[in-house]
């Protein structure tokens, strides 16, 4: 079995360069950080703000003009299917920053960086819930998770990037990347939004999203399906135009009186 040019392309993850928008899940309003109920895209290209509203709905709107944010597109929808290409695309760290810089940057078993001490014990404490707190305190590092992933609607419009502080998020990325390495292959996954709403220990009623990832199946399954979409699109457009020639010959013919002659193709 041969592999065509296009296929092959699809199939292939684009090569590791700048991400061409950033999905966001709040913005700035005025001088205050507000939480999104869908997800909000900044992008430096026209046609990816395009392609990301025709896709997600939403309105495309002129984002700062220097840097990665030209374009924002403010999108409708909360879920969003997306295609994680290996296990290496997510990433989870810890860092912590002081006045000298960046004090502690590890995994949450060993450093990362620097030379010096890399791969190395770091001395943060083994669970998620331990490490929150000694960040909320300021005496541990933050987490940051990292994803990198293509639209599962439209895998040739490039490699887009969430990253995100939340904990929960952080503490299910082990289980998801371990789902993607099974799959041996692009996985299909779902990014969400999810809302909750809770009341804080001071009795103070708070509203909140958070950014979810749910795996949903190896590429395998979901390709079939838009493989064979796409060869039935392609055959009823070769349909389409081959009738219309057809039609088009006939007429031809006719008005000549001559017979329409099988083409020849060279
Ligand atoms: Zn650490």
């Amino acid at each position: 079995m041969t592999t065509s040019l296009s296929t092959a392309s699809l199939l292939a993850p684009p090569a590791e360069r700048p991400p061409v928008g950033k999905f966001r899940s709040g913005r700035m309003a005025e001088t205050l950080p507000e939480a999104l109920a869908a997800w909000r895209i900044t992008t430096p290209h026209a046609e990816v703000a395009d392609s990301t509203a025709r896709l997600l709905g939403g309105t495309v709107r002129p984002g700062r003009p220097a840097g990665d944010d030209a374009f924002e597109v403010l999108t409708d929808t909360a879920d969003v299917d997306i295609v994680i290409d290996a296990p290496s695309a997510i990433s989870t760290e810890l860092k912590l920053w002081d006045h000298r810089g960046l004090a502690h940057h590890c995994d949450g078993s060993v450093f990362l960086s620097a030379d010096d001490r890399r791969g190395t014990a770091c001395g943060c404490p083994a669970t998620y819930t331990e490490r929150r707190v000694l960040a909320h305190d300021g005496q541990g590092p933050q987490v940051y998770t990292s994803t990198r992933f293509r639209l599962a609607n439209q895998l040739t419009l490039g490699t887009f990037l969430h990253e995100s502080i939340s904990w929960e998020l952080a503490e299910e990325m082990s289980g998801l990347r371990a789902a993607v390495g099974r799959a041996g292959r692009p996985a299909r996954l779902r990014l969400k939004l999810a809302h909750a709403e809770f009341v804080s220990p001071t009795g103070i009623r708070v509203d909140r999203t958070r950014p979810v990832l749910e795996f949903i199946a190896p590429m395998a399954a979901g390709w079939t399906r838009l493989q064979s979409n796409s060869a039935r699109l392609a055959k009823e457009a070769a349909r389409a135009t081959w009738g219309a020639v057809v039609r088009a010959s006939r007429h031809r013919g006719a008005a000549l009186g001559s017979r329409v002659q099988p083409a020849v193709h060279r």
